[in-house]
């Protein structure tokens, strides 16, 4: 009955997770979740005024399909201020969230058959999207050992006639780790050389930490900047991921294709929405240096907890608020009858035994981690982690 196309994807497994603790959750049961992967600050105060202003107003009817105008000039001061980046309105699009922008460019963009570059681990929707456009999801797989990025040389030996584009996104979810602006250009370089573009995922970039300064690559110079569309959006910054509002600059060919693709699908963002996020992005910006401030004191807390977990190493993030220990010692272990053998064996028994939600690393295509986001409170951190150091304890290593 149903299509091909649908077939091939499978359901968000990161809400898939959040779904079934919260169910647990509902049903009674004390979780501790490191799933969400969103802020759990609420929208600041002002942005709020803004969204009941706008319907008070009556600014509640469709709007170009692309977004206002004012929110337009509001991102291009953005590009301008944080990132150095001249773009014009018709190089910009609202969306319904950056996953609808990046749905809009992989629509925009990709013909069947068409391969799309994947660093990999990779967040959940890269390769689904691809996969419902008839395009191919070619991972490429970068090490810990290189704070997750992209090797040059193993983006060269992945490239084929096919290859359409490829994906960065720094800094990273899963990772949480950050690309420096060296291997940046080199893989600017690269993306020139082969001519393809790059679909780069910058959600994350107000979220760094030791003082990384996040670099886009669509910044090196008008060549790669031709060849880029960067993607943002104000879920993470502005802790408003259910206010909808993503957006994506680019070339104005390809943001002119995703325009009449999202007047065929969504129409506008919501209108409301939009008026919010004129405050958000002109109003003040020290509700982000708070939120920060605290997901910095988490992110150390919890990385010192999971360094000190026998059978558990993990990076320190630089950026987003995710941690991604390595847990691969721990499998080959068993407890009772149950013997740990992958990531989503050990998420099932921590979630069960443990009542902790986390999502494993397969479902971000390395089943050597697991995931954890540390959007949630330090008390609930300190909770969380004594359970997975009790449950992990009770592990033991088959004769
Ligand atoms: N990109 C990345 C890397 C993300 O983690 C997320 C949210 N989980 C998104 C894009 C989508 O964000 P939204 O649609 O809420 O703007």
């Amino acid at each position: 009955m149903i299509s091909d196309r649908a077939k091939r994807i499978k359901p968000s497994p990161t809400l898939a997770m959040d779904a079934k603790a919260k169910a647990m959750k509902a049903s009674g049961i004390d979780i501790v979740s490191f799933g969400v992967g969103e802020p759990d600050f609420d929208t600041p105060e002002n942005i709020k005024e803004a969204a009941i202003k706008a319907i008070k107003e009556g600014f509640t009817k469709y709007t170009p399909v692309g977004g206002i105008d004012p929110l337009k000039d509001a991102i291009i001061e953005k590009f301008n201020r944080d990132n150095n980046l001249n773009y014009a309105r018709e190089e910009i699009i609202v969306s319904c969230g950056a996953k609808h922008s990046l749905y809009n460019i992989a629509q925009a963009l990709l013909n069947p058959g068409d391969e799309v570059l994947i660093p990999s681990p990779y967040w959940v929707s890269y390769p689904d999207q691809v996969l419902l456009n008839d395009a191919i999801p070619v991972f490429v797989k970068t090490y810990e050992s290189d704070s997750f990025m992209v090797r040059p040389e193993a983006i060269t030996s992945s490239v084929t006639k096919k290859t359409k584009a490829l994906i960065l996104n720094s800094p990273s979810n899963p990772t949480g780790l950050t690309y420096d602006k060296k291997t940046i250009e080199t893989i600017a370089e690269i993306v020139l050389r082969y001519g393809i573009f790059v679909i780069s995922d910058e959600i994350y970039e107000k979220l760094t930490y030791d003082g990384f300064k996040h670099v886009s690559i669509a910044s090196l110079g008008n060549d790669i900047k031709a060849k880029t569309i960067v993607v943002n959006g104000l879920s993470k910054s502005y802790a408003m991921t259910g206010w909808r509002i993503g957006y994506a600059a680019g070339p104005k060919e390809i943001i002119k294709a995703m325009t009449n693709i999202q007047s065929q699908s969504t129409s506008n963002p919501t209108s409301i929405s939009q008026k919010a996020a004129i405050e958000a992005l002109r109003g003040p910006q020290d509700f982000i240096a708070t939120m920060l401030a605290e997901f910095d004191k988490r992110r150390k807390f919890l990385i010192g907890e999971l360094n000190s977990i026998s059978g558990m190493s993990c990076l320190s993030p630089t950026g987003a608020f995710y941690a991604f220990p390595n847990t691969s010692k721990l499998y080959g272990k068993t407890t009772g009858d149950r013997t740990i053998s992958s990531s989503s064996d050990l998420a099932l028994y921590l979630l069960e035994k443990a009542n902790v939600a986390l999502v494993h690393g397969e479902a971000f295509g390395d089943d050597a981690y697991i995931r954890l986001s540390y959007a949630t409170s330090i008390e609930e951190i300190k909770k969380g982690v004594d359970r997975i150091r009790e449950a992990v304890s009770k592990l033991a290593r088959r004769d």
